[in-house]
């Protein structure tokens, strides 16, 4: 229950990434995709996909629940 401390545990992690077999934080969610990304990524899926919003860690308590598959 207790949640504060645990940034070592990845709750989401970047779909971009993944997809390379690497576990990496997502930073961003995209309310379009559904999915996180993370800084890194990001970058590049905002100019893939100019017209999709995004979410920052900072409203982390915005974010829907995650599809972590
Ligand atoms: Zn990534
Ligand atoms: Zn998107």
């Amino acid at each position: 229950m207790a949640e504060k401390g645990s940034d070592l545990i990845y709750e989401v992690c970047c779909v971009f990434c993944k997809d390379d077999n690497v576990n990496w934080e997502a930073t961003v969610y995209c309310k379009q995709c559904s999915k996180g990304l993370c800084d890194e990524c990001v970058k590049y899926h905002k100019k893939l996909y100019k017209t999709h919003s995004t979410l920052r860690r900072e409203d982390k308590k915005m974010w829907p629940v995650v599809d972590t598959t």
